[in-house]
């Protein structure tokens, strides 16, 4: 495929029309809509946006596409941060999101089979009914799809497990419109290399993902969330490192540096101390979700941790929960025209402390204001850089401030990606990371899979 802008004649529309029924649309605002991600990167309209309802449609859309190499972007709920969505190279932006039906519940599998335009909140809403749930949590309520794509993780991940260790099969479609059936509904797995693995991440640029069969767990008995406060970003820090430590079987463990926490209180109408914080959720019997707070408070009080609450009904652990998952607006709400640009390092435990501490020294002497918060029992944490998206210059000098901290990362043992995954945003830190031979092999994996480049061009490797 070239590397100029494509967009489809009248002819390819038609054709486009007649495989899925009508379901292509050119309308501006359609167009809008898939231009963009929820990141700061500037939006590039595709050229169609075709609506699929079967893996059927998929495999003909792509068999055509590849044909006439017209570049293909698969769209789930479009909630990811690092451009992913946007159709740089024009084409059609494929949307999953008409593929919204859960296929089969088998709770005695703990599993469950869904197209891959279900959202994870829909999911849980009907799985509830059997005393079962999904447990990644983005916090969006992004699609399944989007969220095997991505590689999704969050909250929940300490405990449950990200995507990788959720995704049991899938069933996909390559470029060229051959479907492939990966993985098994099985509890183990030794048959051949793990393409489930393989495309768990793959971002759209190697398959469009259709199915998807997910491991369920039962919902706990108890449920019981606390927060805890520390005078300094260090102590909130370490103290998340030995919880993890000690063992102590936590369900969640989120760290918010004191503007988080402003924000949030503003945004959510909560009045929580304005301080370094972390939220932790327990998972079990009333008893053991009693003992496990308990130990952990403990732990906390070497750390300087103060002020331990429970917020035990439902309703309230819910309203803290859903003040951390809108803690991405509520730094957009505290600055008016201003967008974040989120960071998303991880690092080994032992390194958690110095990787924060030495994001915390660089941003301290910059001029754009900035939060800090994230995943710290899995050593992943974000900070979030206000830009003003009309002076393009913040952008540049943002996402270079950045890629210098995120190199620093690397140097540590980290990675520049615990979950948002690469998208437009991080090719040269793919590089730096890995190593060029390691994206030489990932780009001869790309060519076997896609050799006209249709898929996602433009993302994880530069075209
Ligand atoms: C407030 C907020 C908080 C967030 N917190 C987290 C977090 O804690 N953890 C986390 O992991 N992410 C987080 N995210 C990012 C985002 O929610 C995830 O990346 C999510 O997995 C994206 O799913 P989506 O359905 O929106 O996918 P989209 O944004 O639509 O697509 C994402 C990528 O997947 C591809 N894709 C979509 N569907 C398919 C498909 N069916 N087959 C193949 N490729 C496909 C797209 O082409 C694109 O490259 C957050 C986002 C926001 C806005």
């Amino acid at each position: 495929m070239t590397a100029d802008r494509i967009d489809l004649d009248a002819h390819q529309l038609a054709d486009l029309r007649v495989i899925v029924d009508g379901r292509v649309s050119t309308n501006e605002s359609v167009l809008d809509q898939h231009g963009h991600d929820e990141s700061a990167f500037p939006p590039s309209r595709p050229s169609a946006v075709v609506m699929v309802n079967s893996t059927e449609e998929v495999s003909r859309v792509l068999a055509y596409c590849n044909t006439e190499q017209i570049p293909v972007v698969p769209f789930g709920a479009g909630t990811s941060l690092e451009g992913h969505v946007v159709p740089i190279f024009g084409g059609v932006s494929l949307d999953l999101t008409n593929m919204n039906r859960i296929l089969e519940i088998r709770p005695d599998d703990l599993l469950v089979r869904v197209q891959a335009g279900v959202t994870r909140m829909a999911l849980n809403e009907k799985l509830s009914t059997y005393g079962i749930f999904f447990s990644v949590d983005p916090g969006a309520d992004a699609t399944l799809g989007g969220m095997a794509a991505t590689g999704a993780a969050g909250t929940t991940t300490v405990r449950y497990g990200s995507m990788r260790e959720n995704v049991m099969a899938l069933t996909a479609v390559l470029a060229d419109g051959t479907v492939i059936r990966t993985g098994r509904e099985t509890r183990k797995l030794s048959a051949g290399y793990d393409l489930t693995r393989l495309l768990v991440g793959s971002e759209g640029t190697l398959a469009v993902i259709t199915e998807l069969s997910l491991r369920l767990f039962g919902i706990p008995e108890k449920m019981g969330a606390a927060v805890v406060r520390f005078p300094t970003l260090h102590d909130g820090v370490a103290a998340a490192s030995a919880v993890v430590r000690s063992g102590v079987p936590i369900a969640r463990c989120e760290f918010l540096d004191a503007l988080s926490i402003r924000n949030i209180n503003a945004h959510d109408h909560l009045s929580l101390s304005e301080s370094p914080t972390l939220f932790f959720e327990f998972h079990g019997s009333p008893e053991s979700v009693m003992e496990d707070g308990r130990v952990v408070q403990e732990i906390l009080s070497e750390f300087h941790g103060t002020e331990f609450e429970w917020a035990n009904d439902e309703g309230a652990r819910r309203k803290l929960w859903q003040a951390r998952h809108n803690s991405h607006f509520a730094a957009a709400a505290a600055h008016p025209g201003k967008k974040g640009v989120s960071t998303d390092m991880a690092v080994p435990p032992s390194k958690l402390a110095a990787a924060v501490a030495m994001v915390d020294a660089t941003l301290s002497k910059q001029p754009f204001p900035y939060t800090i918060l994230g995943h710290v029992a899995d050593g992943n944490f974000h900070s979030q850089l206000m830009a003003d998206i009309s002076k393009p210059e913040e952008l540049v000098a943002i996402r270079k401030l950045v890629h210098e901290m995120t190199l620093k990362i690397i140097e540590m043992g980290g990675t520049c990606t615990g979950e948002h995954g690469i998208g437009a945003g991080k090719i040269d830190l793919l590089v730096a990371e890995t190593g060029g031979e390691a994206v030489q092999v990932m780009r001869g994996i790309k060519a076997s899979m896609d050799p006209n480049g249709i898929l996602n061009p433009g993302k994880i490797f530069r075209n």
